[in-house]
């Protein structure tokens, strides 16, 4: 074996996944068919979600350090932004960050924790048999075979890796195009920042560091969808939308994009797996592919890292698909809603009247932002029952923790990627149980003054709530359980190593 995981691609996902790879010390290579980062940004921006996942492996600062937050957010449609501030989150806001900055540091990271990134190596074949995936890639100097234990497709929408597994795509194709196009204007008082609305059409327009984005419907579905955009085609489309001429220069990307939505039927084939776009594509509406992308390769590090180490129990893996494809599906769902009640039709306006009226309700703002930034998350539980406490399959809130010398925080206990038992109300005999999966699990024993009811919690290494002390019943064997369910089995007695 060359490598435990060979990752495929270096998007958001790849790049994320190579961190949690290399934090979990597995073998990890990252290979990307591009030689070098292209100029162009997609996104800008990362949702409370992914600040909260960042969070949890102790650098969000560095993304925070890289642009403004803004307590609002768009939900197309809606005459009137969400208001974040609402949402349970340590981050209610959006943090405006080019996708491309966001690829810079999550590979710098993944470089500190030991994964390369090998530029320039496109994979154009795979084999995999009972224990190796073999990728034949191009590279610079000719073509390698590569073989590892797991092959992981982060490889975008029209992802290699998910064509050659066999992967289908089931959805829905696209029927509108939008022309996104990073120009300037000539004059820059031409058109205002935002929708200009006639009787045409619409441009939208968003200023951006020395250029501006223009995006508006393309008039017809293109014949061939990969036929590059040149900006005298661009320029024919704003002018005909606006009614007169505004004359675009200095194109720096000129694109397309479609309403299509398509998620992967398996996850998971084999050793063979798919994350962030590879798995699921979606409309635009509400800026969330780099941030669902992120949360694919946090739900995935630890479960295909407990594989490659062996002590995964064998239904672990598979709770990647099942958690992470109902999540992809609820983004399909909220995205392609978002994009009809958007849709810049007139017959639509009494739908954006009522549901913006609706909207304003703050139970239902909260319930639109903490859905879209996907701050609601909650993933299914083995012990889950009618009387399961709230937080059992969501992100464990950023508890602030005591133990009368020093003080920490659920997120800071998580940096280390492991799960964490939290003992807060001073359990020997549960220490003593959970003894036996260190060093799997990070035991720390301490008050929590905003909590001063909840007594033991079991946090996987993603943040999220495993297990929390049964209000009946025998807790031993019901903590033993979930340790088995998310660590496998117990590695041999040892002492208890309390932080
Ligand atoms: C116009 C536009 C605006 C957007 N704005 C936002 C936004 O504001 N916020 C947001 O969250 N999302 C936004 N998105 C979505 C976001 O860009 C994607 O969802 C995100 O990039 C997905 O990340 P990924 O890592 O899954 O895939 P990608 O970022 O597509 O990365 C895949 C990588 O794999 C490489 N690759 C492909 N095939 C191979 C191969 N055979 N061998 C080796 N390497 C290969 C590619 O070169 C690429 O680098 C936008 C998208 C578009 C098109």
């Amino acid at each position: 074996m060359d490598v435990d995981v060979l990752v495929v691609g270096a998007g958001p996902a790849g790049l994320m996944l190579a961190c949690e790879l290399g934090l979990a010390g597995v073998r990890t290579v990252v290979v990307e068919q591009q030689v070098q980062r292209p100029g162009f940004c997609r996104g800008f921006n990362l949702n409370a979600r992914s600040l909260e996942l960042l969070d949890r492996r102790g650098i969000a600062d560095r993304f925070l350090a890289a642009g403004p937050t803004v307590p609002t957010m768009t939900f197309s449609g809606l005459r009137r932004p969400l208001d974040l501030s609402a949402m349970d989150t340590d981050h209610p806001y959006v943090l405006g960050i080019a996708q491309t900055r966001v690829e810079e540091l999550l590979q710098e990271r993944a470089n500190e924790l030991g994964v390369p990134v090998w530029w320039g190596h496109q994979l154009i074949d795979l084999h995999q048999d009972v224990d190796t995936v073999t990728a034949t890639v191009d590279t610079p100097t000719g073509q390698a075979r590569i073989a590892a234990a797991y092959l992981v497709g982060c490889d975008g929408g029209r992802s290699t890796v998910r064509k050659l597994a066999g992967i289908a795509f089931p959805g829905t194709a696209a029927s509108r195009y939008t022309l996104l196009g990073d120009v300037a204007l000539a004059d820059p008082t031409a058109l205002p920042f935002g929708p200009t609305i006639t009787e045409h059409g619409s441009v939208f327009v968003i200023p951006r560091p020395g250029y501006v984005r223009l995006i508006t419907a393309e008039p017809e579905p293109p014949s061939d969808r990969d036929a590059p955009v040149t900006l005298a085609y661009l320029q024919t489309v704003v002018d005909q939308a606006v009614g007169r001429h505004v004359p675009l220069t200095e194109p720096r990307w000129l694109t397309r994009f479609s309403n299509a939505a398509r998620q992967a039927e398996r996850y998971i084939a084999g050793r063979v797996i798919l994350a962030g776009d590879a798995a699921h594509i979606h409309p635009p509406a509400g800026a969330v592919g780099v941030n669902v992308a992120i949360d694919d390769a946090m739900n995935l590090g630890w479960k295909l890292a407990g594989a490659v180490h062996g002590w995964a129990p064998a239904t672990l893996l598979a709770t990647y698909h099942s958690e992470r494809h109902p999540a992809g599906a609820q983004v399909l769902r909220n995205t392609r809603a978002q994009a009809l009640l958007g849709k810049p039709d007139d017959r639509f306006a009494p739908l954006r009247d009522l549901f913006t009226e609706v909207a304003e309700l703050p139970a239902v703002n909260k319930h639109l932002a903490e859905l879209v930034t996907a701050v609601s998350t909650r993933y299914p539980m083995h012990n889950d029952s009618d009387q399961a406490h709230p937080w059992l399959g969501r992100l464990t809130p950023n508890l602030q923790l005591t133990n009368g010398v020093a003080s920490t925080s659920v997120a800071q206990l998580l940096d280390a990627g492991r799960a964490v038992l939290l003992d807060l109300a001073d359990q020997p005999a549960l220490r003593a149980t959970a003894a036996a999966w260190q060093p799997r699990l990070t035991i720390h024993t301490a008050r929590c003054p905003e909590q001063p009811e909840l007594h033991a919690l079991l946090i996987r290494p993603d943040g999220h709530t495993a297990w929390i002390t049964p209000s009946t019943g025998d807790q031993i064997a019901s903590l033993h359980h979930a340790l088995e369910t998310w660590l496998g089995t117990p590695t041999t007695g040892g002492t208890v190593d309390v932080l």
